[in-house]
């Protein structure tokens, strides 16, 4: 008979959340929310009166109207859907990635990665791949778990198979996957044509 373990472990102890947000800084990437972000989209959002006062801050007020929501009943904001067939995504500030990834995990059973991410990203903005990973690394109970250890991020891995022998080289290769595809598109502006 299954019974669940009713110890005290908790998903992510609160020196791996401060190492956490403290990993945040040091990558001092611009692809996270920080609360002084959230205050700046809020006001965008619910300050009719407020007028760009740069061409700059134009164009980005008109990002920010496009791509965000604020709910006056919930006080919360939005990452709006793009189709209908999406939903509007919570918007995350960086001080809270660990509690909602600790939430979602446990929620979902202590799944793994890729399971993990897809909850988050289907419901949360703000947070990247990469801090799930960093994260899950970090569970407790998964720790406790070898059926639960990341498997890498390879897709289809037969289920089956014991990998405990893996060598950590394998591991990372999932972290940078996602960071960098966007920003370093443009390599070579010239193609000659015929
Ligand atoms: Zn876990």
């Amino acid at each position: 008979m299954m019974c669940t373990p009713s110890n005290n472990l908790v998903t992510f102890t609160s020196s791996t959340k401060t190492a956490f947000l403290q990993h945040l800084r040091e990558k001092s990437t611009n692809r996270h929310i920080t609360q002084t972000d959230k205050d700046i989209i809020i006001e965008w959002l619910t300050n009719p009166h407020k007028r760009p006062s740069s061409q700059k801050e134009f164009s980005r007020r008109n990002y920010i109207l496009k791509t965000f929501a604020w709910d006056e009943k919930t006080q919360s904001l939005f990452a709006a859907a793009k189709t209908d067939a999406a939903k509007d995504r919570t918007v995350v500030t960086e001080n809270t990635i660990a509690d909602v990834v600790e939430f979602v995990h446990g929620n979902n059973k202590h799944g793994g990665w890729d399971a993990t991410w897809r909850d988050i990203s289907s419901s949360y903005y703000g947070i990247l791949r990469s801090d799930v990973i960093y994260l899950l690394k970090q569970c407790q109970t998964c720790a406790l778990n070898p059926s639960k250890r990341p498997k890498g991020s390879a897709a289809t891995i037969p289920s089956s198979q014991p990998i405990d022998h893996e060598p950590l080289g394998f591991l990372s290769t999932g972290e940078v996957e996602y960071d960098i595809s966007a920003w370093d598109v443009q390599e070579n502006g010239e193609h000659s044509g015929e």
